[in-house]
């Protein structure tokens, strides 16, 4: 693989790209006569790298650069989030537009895999600013986006305000409102109740159907979580309302430590009004390496890919880790946390809850009847328990692990979909 940005050259951090590539190489086997198309999973559909130039505030023009790829589109139009960061890649976005295909299969949900990006810090730009770059990048990325190809919505560094954006730019291209172009729109615009919770609630289920099976019941456990965005941050909430105790909380400026739980609502309030939780006297600040010793039943990073090293692996003090983010646990990681008996809940299930509300709503636009909330957390957890059972069941019966379970299960779903559709010519 080429070495297209730093962090290829760090070892311990190792391009997301080539992490999604080893599950693939690890599932290949249990996929029988599909595994004739494996190379499929191995390379996106279609890359889309756009230039994104705005006018600054100050007058000046900033060039971004911007990404949308499809990696899959066989049972369906491509779905998936977009990033604003300022470490987004072509590699990084590629890798996370893999895990939605497996996301989406492994969910039974009807889309293909897809994902998008622009490098950009959001916190450095106004709000101007990020409109501007938020409806240059839309308009770039029309060529290929729309509610039956290939539908958007939020990831780290985006938000509701920004698929309204999106929503608009594209629509005032096409010349209608197109509300199904995007999801995790605000719901005055064709938003889904539920969408905005939804990642942290459907983390919280797989915790507790894992919970269930492994006797670690959620009241009275020690959850650690690193991240404190939209999934973080509610999955903490959730988890404290049905009786864990948050240990320790982590995001980019602070890791925190009260061993007698930290006040998720307080903690929730303060990095509102603060901009992260650095300074929350609810709690004692510790050293970020430290947040990997603490002692805890659950651990769900939270945050970005990549944080779940084989050091890091080495010294966890946990009975399981339920992937929030997407792409958190190294491969070798993986299997240093198998042979210590700590379960790990991969992302492509654990934070599986947003993309299906995202299904939700694009359901309930496209034939514009709404449902209420409790329709809507009702049917996610029916979902999330169904999918959770036949990847457990699956795991259990081969000896797998849960995520393997999970991709045979995906990539099955995907491949013979791509075998019964046929290569065309
Ligand atoms: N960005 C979220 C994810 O990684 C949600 C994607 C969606 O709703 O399409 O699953």
């Amino acid at each position: 693989m080429p070495a297209t940005n730093l962090s290829y050259l760090d070892p311990a951090r190792p391009e997301p790209w080539s992490s999604f590539l080893e599950q693939i190489d690890r599932v290949a086997p249990h996929l029988g006569g599909l595994s004739h198309w494996i190379e499929t999973l191995k390379r996106p559909k279609r890359v889309l790298i756009v230039d994104v130039p705005i006018v600054r505030d100050d007058g000046t023009v900033a060039h971004y650069e911007g990404y949308r790829v499809q990696h899959n589109l066989s049972r369906g139009p491509g779905k998936g989030g977009v990033r604003f960061h300022p470490d987004v890649s072509l590699n990084e976005v590629m890798a996370l537009a893999g895990w939605m295909t497996v996301k989406n299969a492994a969910l039974g949900l009807p889309f293909g895999g897809a994902k998008g990006g622009v490098r950009i810090d959001p916190r450095a730009l106004s709000r101007a600013e990020l409109e501007r770059v938020t409806r240059r990048y839309t308009s770039e990325i029309g060529l290929v986006i729309g509610p039956d190809k290939d539908i958007p919505a939020p990831d780290v560094g985006s938000d509701q305000q920004i698929m309204a954006w999106m929503m608009d730019t594209y629509s005032v291209n096409v010349g209608h409102t197109a509300s199904g172009v995007v999801t995790g729109k605000p719901v005055a615009l064709g938003g889904s109740l539920g969408r905005h919770e939804a990642t942290g609630r459907g983390v919280f289920i797989a915790a507790r159907e894992a919970g269930k099976r492994s006797a670690v019941p959620i009241p009275g456990s020690r959850v650690a979580v690193q991240g404190f965005g939209n999934v973080g941050s509610i999955a903490a909430r959730i988890f404290a309302e049905h009786g864990a105790v948050i240990v320790a909380l982590q995001d980019a400026e602070a890791t925190l430590f009260n061993p007698a739980g930290i006040n998720v609502a307080e903690a929730i309030a303060y990095s509102a009004t603060q901009g992260s939780l650095a300074g929350f006297p609810g709690a004692e600040s510790i050293g970020n390496e430290e947040f990997w010793a603490v002692e805890s039943e659950y651990v769900v990073p939270a945050a970005l890919e990549g944080q779940l090293t084989a050091r890091r692996a080495a010294g966890l003090r946990t009975r399981i880790v339920v992937e929030g983010a997407n792409g958190p646990t190294l491969p070798a990681a993986d299997d240093i946390l198998r042979e210590r008996g700590i379960l790990v809940v991969p992302d492509v299930l654990a934070n599986a809850g947003g993309v299906t509300v995202s299904y939700f709503e694009w359901v309930q636009d496209f034939s514009s009847f709404f449902w209420s909330e409790d329709e809507i957390n009702a049917r996610l957890e029916s979902i999330m328990i169904k999918a959770f059972a036949a990847i457990w069941q699956m795991a259990d019966e081969r000896g797998l692990s849960l995520r393997t379970a999970a991709f045979i299960i995906a990539c099955q779903r995907v491949l013979a979909a791509r075998e019964q559709r046929g290569l065309y010519p």
